[in-house]
């Protein structure tokens, strides 16, 4: 049987914490599906999903078992409709932990088969974020140690739009 976990989030937009993550999980599991979610509790996004989709496929075409998708409903759902073993989630603080854990709990009770996994991050990614990258970026930093060099003109480009 081959083995199916789920990577889920907002990936608005995807960063190297992210990627870490998926390709840790890609040499765990037969295939992965990252799939875009909407995240009630953000604000709207910088991205649509059609284009934080794209930029996942671009910066994770080099690990042939990893999908991309988007999903609007409930992620239990998709992750049984998907025949999805597991939800990988990553971790960075502690302040992480209570949401998740929750989240986690909630999707077990309404998919009792596919199991959460968390999954430490590493060090070196530990303070990062999508907000991270946008907040850097808004003030003119250089993010290029926070998202792949393929989508960095991409984020640059479209906080400048929106600062004017
Ligand atoms: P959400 O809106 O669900 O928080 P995100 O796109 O912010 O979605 O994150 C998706 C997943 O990736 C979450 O499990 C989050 O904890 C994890 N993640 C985000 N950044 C990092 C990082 N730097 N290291 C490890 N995991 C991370």
């Amino acid at each position: 049987m081959n083995s199916i976990a789920i990577c889920p989030g907002s990936f608005d937009p995807i960063t190297i914490g992210h990627i870490n993550i998926i390709s840790r999980t890609a040499k765990m599991f037969d295939k992965v599906i990252v799939v875009v979610m909407i995240n009630k509790k953000k604000n709207s996004g910088l991205f649509t999903l059609e284009e934080r989709v794209n930029f996942i496929r671009k910066c994770t075409s080099d690990i042939p078992n990893v999908e991309v998708d988007f999903y609007d409903g409930l992620l239990a759902d998709y992750a049984v409709s998907k025949g999805a073993v597991a939800i990988v989630k990553g971790l960075r603080v502690l302040s992480d932990y209570e949401d998740e854990f929750k989240q986690a709990l909630t999707n077990k009770k309404l998919a009792k088969n596919v199991e959460t996994i968390f999954m430490v991050t590493d060090t070196e990614y530990m303070f990062l974020s999508s907000s991270v990258v946008k907040e850097v970026c808004s003030f003119g930093g250089d993010i290029s140690d926070f998202v792949p060099a393929q989508i960095k003109q991409d984020i640059i480009d479209r906080i400048r739009e929106r600062c004017v």
